[in-house]
């Protein structure tokens, strides 16, 4: 093929996924693999192997690459075009830009993946013509991306919108992946929501119902997940509805700050949890909302972008870099 090519790539907790676009931002080929943690240079070492198929499959050459965005989550140290110990990699340090950089001789930009992901609803998404946006996604963990009047929110190190550690339980119940307590992300994501049934079990005295989460308390917490809570509200379970709700009082205590710290007029939500829950995630959110912020409540709804729209931003990041 002819012509030059951008690259995303798209760091998560289990896969490392790369996407060839060409100059208007269409995806022409993608490859993904499991990720590989052994090493600090290990995962740049796979993400250039990904590339490299990837350009023979399509018959382009490395020199018809005009540049490279990553999208992952943090934290990280984005001039140095690394992450520091990051939360889902259990590695101190991960550089990334440096060896695709050195590898391929062209520009590369490290961002954190909420901040791809805002600026791919931003690009094709539902926040087209809007300036004051923020994606949220509800996870494995939870974070954000931030377009406020029209800029890219960035930060000096890159960590500008990690919303999914905002304090939100100042008694500190529970200890996050980055090892406080108290954050967001601790009570409302994907891993940590069965700490968050197993505390609340453990406190109450469950009323003789037939719930199934009495019989859960009895046998233990082992292989509970997110998604078991959420099986069980949308039966009707009674206390599986009372924790569901109970979430969405945090989440609104999330969604408030968030609110609060950048007056957004839109808030779109991605991620497996809210996806796959949409409406025992959002209801909750919009009816608890107001009583936690001041500010004007801003449209809240689920991205209309499936999972690629990190891997979107990513590149659309990378053409900038041209
Ligand atoms: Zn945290």
């Amino acid at each position: 093929m002819e012509g030059k090519v951008a690259l995303g790539v798209d760091i998560g907790a289990t896969w490392v996924r790369v996407a060839v676009s060409d100059t208007s931002g269409e995806i022409l080929a993608k490859n993904k693999e499991a990720i590989r943690t052994s090493g600090e240079l290990e995962v740049s070492s796979q993400v250039i192997r990904l590339v490299k198929e990837l350009i023979a499959e399509l018959s382009f050459q490395e020199g018809d690459i005009i540049g490279i965005g990553i999208a992952s989550a943090g934290p990280m140290n984005r001039q140095k075009g690394e992450l520091v110990t990051p939360s889902n990699i259990p590695l101190e340090v991960v550089p990334l830009a440096g060896p695709l950089k050195d590898e391929f001789n062209v520009e590369v930009e490290l961002i954190n993946d909420g901040v791809s992901a805002v600026l791919a609803e931003s690009r094709y998404g539902a926040g087209q013509e809007r300036e004051n946006i923020v994606y949220i996604t509800i996870s494995t963990g939870i974070g954000g991306g931030v377009i406020m009047d029209g800029n890219l929110l960035l930060g000096k190190n890159g960590n500008a919108a990690e919303v999914g550690h905002f304090t939100i339980d100042e008694e500190e119940k529970l200890k996050c992946g980055c090892g406080r307590k108290g954050h967001w992300e601790a009570y409302c994501s994907g891993s940590n929501i069965p700490n968050f049934v197993e505390m609340k079990l453990k406190n109450s005295k469950l009323q003789e119902t037939n719930s199934r989460l009495i019989e859960i308390k009895k046998e233990g917490f082992d292989g509970f997940q997110a998604k078991d809570l959420f099986d069980l509200a949308r039966d009707g379970d009674e206390h599986a509805l009372e924790l569901v709700g109970e979430l969405g009082r945090l989440n609104a205590i999330g969604f408030a700050t968030v609110t609060e710290a950048y007056d957004p007029e839109l808030i779109t939500v991605g991620g497996g949890v809210a996806l796959n829950n949409p409406d025992l995630i959002l209801n909750p959110i919009k009816s608890k909302i107001k009583r936690y912020t001041q500010n004007e409540v801003p449209e809240i709804r689920i991205t209309p972008l499936d999972e690629n729209n990190v891997l979107y931003g990513a590149i659309a990041r990378a053409l900038s870099l041209v």
